[in-house]
Protein backbone atom coordinates (compact mmCIF):
# COMPACT_ATOMS: atom_id res chain seq x y z
CA UNK A 1 0.00 0.00 0.00
CA UNK A 2 2.83 2.44 0.70
CA UNK A 3 4.49 1.62 -2.32
CA UNK A 4 2.02 2.45 -4.10
CA UNK A 5 1.37 5.81 -2.34
CA UNK A 6 5.16 6.77 -3.29
CA UNK A 7 4.35 5.44 -6.52
CA UNK A 8 1.30 7.94 -6.50
CA UNK A 9 3.40 11.13 -4.76
CA UNK A 10 6.30 10.84 -8.00
CA UNK A 11 4.08 10.19 -10.36
CA UNK A 12 2.07 13.47 -9.34
CA UNK A 13 4.89 15.59 -8.48
CA UNK A 14 6.37 14.49 -12.26
CA UNK A 15 3.40 15.35 -13.92
CA UNK A 16 3.05 18.55 -12.30
CA UNK A 17 6.88 19.46 -13.37
CA UNK A 18 6.21 18.56 -16.42
CA UNK A 19 3.46 20.54 -16.94
CA UNK A 20 5.50 23.83 -15.46
CA UNK A 21 8.40 23.27 -17.65
CA UNK A 22 6.05 23.15 -20.67
CA UNK A 23 4.80 26.66 -19.68
CA UNK A 24 8.09 27.77 -18.56
CA UNK A 25 9.70 26.96 -21.64
CA UNK A 26 7.04 26.71 -24.86
CA UNK A 27 9.89 27.82 -27.00
CA UNK A 28 10.11 24.07 -28.34
CA UNK A 29 6.87 24.47 -29.73
CA UNK A 30 7.57 27.32 -31.97
CA UNK A 31 9.74 27.35 -35.52
CA UNK A 32 10.87 31.39 -35.71
CA UNK A 33 12.26 33.33 -33.03
CA UNK A 34 12.87 36.95 -33.35
CA UNK A 35 14.48 39.88 -30.50
CA UNK A 36 13.15 43.63 -30.94
CA UNK A 37 14.68 45.70 -28.13
CA UNK A 38 13.95 43.40 -24.75
CA UNK A 39 11.53 41.70 -25.90
CA UNK A 40 11.98 38.05 -27.74
CA UNK A 41 9.12 37.35 -29.85
CA UNK A 42 8.21 33.58 -30.47
CA UNK A 43 5.80 31.94 -33.65
CA UNK A 44 5.18 29.68 -35.68
CA UNK A 45 5.45 31.74 -38.72
CA UNK A 46 7.53 33.78 -40.49
CA UNK A 47 7.65 37.59 -39.11
CA UNK A 48 7.02 39.03 -42.51
CA UNK A 49 3.96 41.44 -43.82
CA UNK A 50 2.61 43.47 -41.52
CA UNK A 51 4.72 41.95 -38.49
CA UNK A 52 7.75 44.11 -38.60
CA UNK A 53 5.35 47.21 -38.05
CA UNK A 54 3.63 45.50 -35.55
CA UNK A 55 6.41 44.47 -33.64
CA UNK A 56 7.87 47.87 -33.69
CA UNK A 57 4.88 49.09 -31.94
CA UNK A 58 5.12 47.02 -29.54
CA UNK A 59 8.58 47.99 -28.81
CA UNK A 60 8.23 51.23 -28.38
CA UNK A 61 5.08 51.34 -26.24
CA UNK A 62 6.70 48.83 -24.13
CA UNK A 63 9.67 51.01 -24.11
CA UNK A 64 7.43 54.35 -22.66
CA UNK A 65 5.90 52.19 -19.70
CA UNK A 66 6.99 54.41 -16.57
CA UNK A 67 8.18 51.20 -14.99
CA UNK A 68 10.10 49.93 -18.10
CA UNK A 69 12.83 48.52 -17.00
CA UNK A 70 15.74 47.56 -19.83
CA UNK A 71 17.21 45.02 -17.62
CA UNK A 72 13.92 43.25 -18.10
CA UNK A 73 13.88 40.47 -20.96
CA UNK A 74 10.53 39.29 -21.94
CA UNK A 75 9.33 36.31 -23.92
CA UNK A 76 6.36 36.42 -26.22
CA UNK A 77 4.71 33.71 -27.75
CA UNK A 78 2.41 34.03 -30.93
CA UNK A 79 0.07 31.03 -31.26
CA UNK A 80 -1.28 30.78 -34.26
CA UNK A 81 -3.90 27.66 -33.54
CA UNK A 82 -6.15 28.05 -30.89
CA UNK A 83 -6.13 24.26 -29.91
CA UNK A 84 -2.32 24.51 -29.45
CA UNK A 85 -3.23 28.14 -27.11
CA UNK A 86 -6.14 26.42 -25.61
CA UNK A 87 -3.30 23.93 -24.51
CA UNK A 88 -1.08 26.68 -22.83
CA UNK A 89 -4.27 28.34 -21.17
CA UNK A 90 -5.84 25.17 -19.53
CA UNK A 91 -2.26 24.34 -17.95
CA UNK A 92 -2.24 27.76 -16.71
CA UNK A 93 -6.39 27.68 -15.67
CA UNK A 94 -6.97 30.38 -17.72
CA UNK A 95 -10.33 30.36 -19.30
CA UNK A 96 -9.76 29.89 -23.45
CA UNK A 97 -12.05 32.81 -24.16
CA UNK A 98 -9.78 35.00 -22.83
CA UNK A 99 -6.79 35.92 -25.91
CA UNK A 100 -3.59 36.24 -23.94
CA UNK A 101 -2.28 35.81 -20.37
CA UNK A 102 0.73 36.56 -18.67
CA UNK A 103 2.53 34.53 -16.03
CA UNK A 104 4.75 36.67 -14.28
CA UNK A 105 6.85 34.32 -12.55
CA UNK A 106 7.96 32.57 -15.60
CA UNK A 107 8.22 35.63 -18.03
CA UNK A 108 6.43 34.79 -20.67
CA UNK A 109 2.98 36.32 -22.07
CA UNK A 110 0.94 33.94 -24.71
CA UNK A 111 -1.08 35.13 -27.32
CA UNK A 112 -3.72 33.94 -29.53
CA UNK A 113 -3.77 35.54 -32.61
CA UNK A 114 -6.89 33.69 -33.50
CA UNK A 115 -8.81 34.74 -30.57
CA UNK A 116 -7.71 38.52 -31.04
CA UNK A 117 -8.85 37.94 -34.59
CA UNK A 118 -12.52 36.99 -33.05
CA UNK A 119 -12.13 40.34 -31.21
CA UNK A 120 -11.43 42.20 -33.85
CA UNK A 121 -14.65 40.80 -35.81
CA UNK A 122 -16.99 42.72 -33.20
CA UNK A 123 -18.30 45.78 -33.17
CA UNK A 124 -16.27 47.00 -30.52
CA UNK A 125 -16.21 50.67 -31.86
CA UNK A 126 -16.93 52.46 -28.43
CA UNK A 127 -14.15 50.86 -27.02
CA UNK A 128 -11.00 52.16 -28.76
CA UNK A 129 -7.68 51.78 -27.38
CA UNK A 130 -8.57 49.12 -25.65
CA UNK A 131 -7.13 45.17 -25.55
CA UNK A 132 -11.02 44.37 -26.25
CA UNK A 133 -11.16 45.73 -29.69
CA UNK A 134 -8.30 42.50 -30.26
CA UNK A 135 -5.64 45.11 -31.32
CA UNK A 136 -2.85 42.84 -31.42
CA UNK A 137 -0.28 45.85 -30.28
CA UNK A 138 -2.65 46.60 -27.61
CA UNK A 139 -2.99 43.44 -26.31
CA UNK A 140 0.78 42.01 -26.24
CA UNK A 141 1.79 45.21 -25.06
CA UNK A 142 -1.01 44.77 -21.90
CA UNK A 143 0.04 41.15 -21.10
CA UNK A 144 3.94 42.99 -21.13
CA UNK A 145 3.23 45.43 -18.79
CA UNK A 146 2.05 42.60 -16.11
CA UNK A 147 5.40 41.48 -16.27
CA UNK A 148 6.66 44.96 -15.45
CA UNK A 149 5.08 45.46 -12.99
CA UNK A 150 5.25 41.96 -11.13
CA UNK A 151 9.56 43.30 -11.26
CA UNK A 152 8.56 46.51 -9.84
CA UNK A 153 6.71 45.27 -6.98
CA UNK A 154 7.48 42.00 -6.20
CA UNK A 155 5.20 38.65 -7.18
CA UNK A 156 3.49 38.77 -4.01
CA UNK A 157 2.82 42.28 -4.09
CA UNK A 158 1.67 42.07 -7.40
CA UNK A 159 -1.14 39.49 -6.60
CA UNK A 160 -2.64 42.06 -3.44
CA UNK A 161 -3.29 44.69 -6.31
CA UNK A 162 -7.42 44.69 -7.20
CA UNK A 163 -8.24 43.37 -10.46
CA UNK A 164 -9.41 47.09 -12.11
CA UNK A 165 -6.31 48.75 -10.60
CA UNK A 166 -3.57 46.27 -12.37
CA UNK A 167 -5.80 45.86 -15.51
CA UNK A 168 -6.73 49.79 -15.44
CA UNK A 169 -2.78 50.01 -15.28
CA UNK A 170 -2.25 47.72 -18.20
CA UNK A 171 -4.79 49.29 -20.63
CA UNK A 172 -3.87 52.77 -20.18
CA UNK A 173 0.37 52.69 -20.36
CA UNK A 174 -0.12 50.23 -23.28
CA UNK A 175 -2.33 52.62 -25.12
CA UNK A 176 -0.68 56.00 -23.66
CA UNK A 177 1.80 56.17 -26.74
CA UNK A 178 -1.55 56.38 -29.08
CA UNK A 179 -3.55 58.53 -26.91
CA UNK A 180 -1.49 61.08 -26.75
CA UNK A 181 -0.99 61.15 -30.82
CA UNK A 182 -4.91 60.94 -31.21
CA UNK A 183 -7.41 64.11 -31.14
CA UNK A 184 -9.83 61.53 -29.07
CA UNK A 185 -9.39 63.19 -25.93
CA UNK A 186 -10.29 60.90 -22.44
CA UNK A 187 -13.46 62.91 -22.03
CA UNK A 188 -15.14 61.97 -25.20
CA UNK A 189 -14.26 58.19 -24.62
CA UNK A 190 -16.22 58.21 -20.85
CA UNK A 191 -18.60 59.95 -22.82
CA UNK A 192 -18.44 56.78 -24.65
CA UNK A 193 -18.32 54.58 -22.35
CA UNK A 194 -21.33 56.55 -20.85
CA UNK A 195 -23.06 54.98 -23.69
CA UNK A 196 -21.97 51.62 -23.59
CA UNK A 197 -25.39 49.13 -22.96
CA UNK A 198 -25.39 48.54 -19.09
CA UNK A 199 -25.38 45.07 -19.74
CA UNK A 200 -22.33 45.00 -21.79
CA UNK A 201 -19.87 42.84 -20.49
CA UNK A 202 -16.98 44.27 -21.32
CA UNK A 203 -18.23 47.69 -20.12
CA UNK A 204 -16.52 47.27 -16.43
CA UNK A 205 -13.47 46.47 -18.42
CA UNK A 206 -13.37 49.56 -20.66
CA UNK A 207 -13.94 51.22 -17.38
CA UNK A 208 -10.82 50.31 -16.02
CA UNK A 209 -8.56 51.79 -18.88
CA UNK A 210 -10.43 54.90 -18.69
CA UNK A 211 -10.09 55.74 -14.75
CA UNK A 212 -6.12 54.69 -14.92
CA UNK A 213 -5.88 57.52 -17.86
CA UNK A 214 -7.86 60.07 -15.52
CA UNK A 215 -5.83 59.25 -12.15
CA UNK A 216 -2.46 59.90 -13.83
CA UNK A 217 -3.10 62.22 -16.91
CA UNK A 218 -5.39 64.28 -14.96
CA UNK A 219 -4.67 63.73 -11.15
CA UNK A 220 -0.95 63.06 -12.08
CA UNK A 221 -1.06 60.51 -9.38
CA UNK A 222 2.55 57.97 -8.70
CA UNK A 223 2.35 54.44 -8.74
CA UNK A 224 1.99 54.32 -5.35
CA UNK A 225 -0.47 56.50 -4.64
CA UNK A 226 -2.76 54.70 -7.53
CA UNK A 227 -2.02 51.47 -5.45
CA UNK A 228 -2.68 52.86 -1.89
CA UNK A 229 -5.56 51.08 -0.27
CA UNK A 230 -7.05 54.17 0.56
CA UNK A 231 -8.17 54.73 -3.33
CA UNK A 232 -11.17 52.25 -3.77
CA UNK A 233 -12.59 51.58 -6.94
CA UNK A 234 -16.09 53.43 -6.16
CA UNK A 235 -13.63 56.41 -4.62
CA UNK A 236 -11.85 56.54 -8.65
CA UNK A 237 -14.91 56.45 -10.60
CA UNK A 238 -16.74 58.84 -8.73
CA UNK A 239 -13.53 61.71 -8.94
CA UNK A 240 -13.29 60.78 -12.79
CA UNK A 241 -17.35 60.76 -13.09
CA UNK A 242 -17.26 64.27 -11.29
CA UNK A 243 -14.23 66.03 -13.40
CA UNK A 244 -16.19 64.83 -16.35
CA UNK A 245 -19.33 67.06 -14.96
CA UNK A 246 -17.22 69.79 -14.81
CA UNK A 247 -16.45 69.94 -18.74
CA UNK A 248 -18.88 71.65 -21.25
CA UNK A 249 -20.35 68.80 -23.61
CA UNK A 250 -21.15 68.55 -27.02
CA UNK A 251 -23.73 66.18 -27.85
CA UNK A 252 -22.35 65.20 -31.07
CA UNK A 253 -19.33 63.57 -28.77
CA UNK A 254 -21.20 60.15 -28.23
CA UNK A 255 -21.76 59.17 -31.59
CA UNK A 256 -18.28 60.37 -32.84
CA UNK A 257 -16.01 57.86 -32.47
CA UNK A 258 -13.50 57.41 -35.51
ZN1 LIG B 1 -4.53 42.04 -17.99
Amino acid sequence: MIKWLLRLIVFTVAAVCLLLAALAWPSVWFSHTQRLGNITFHADFDFDGDWPAILADITSRYEHVPVYDSSHLPDVYLFSEQDNYNLFARLALVPDAVPGFNLSIFDNSYISLPGLELRRERPTDRYAYSSITGEIAQCVTHELIHGLLQERLGYAAVLSIPHWKAEGYCEYFAARPRLEADSVKLRDRIGQWLNVPKDSRTREYFLYGLMANYLFAQEQLTLESYLSNSLTFDEARNRMLTWYDTLPHDSTLTSSMP
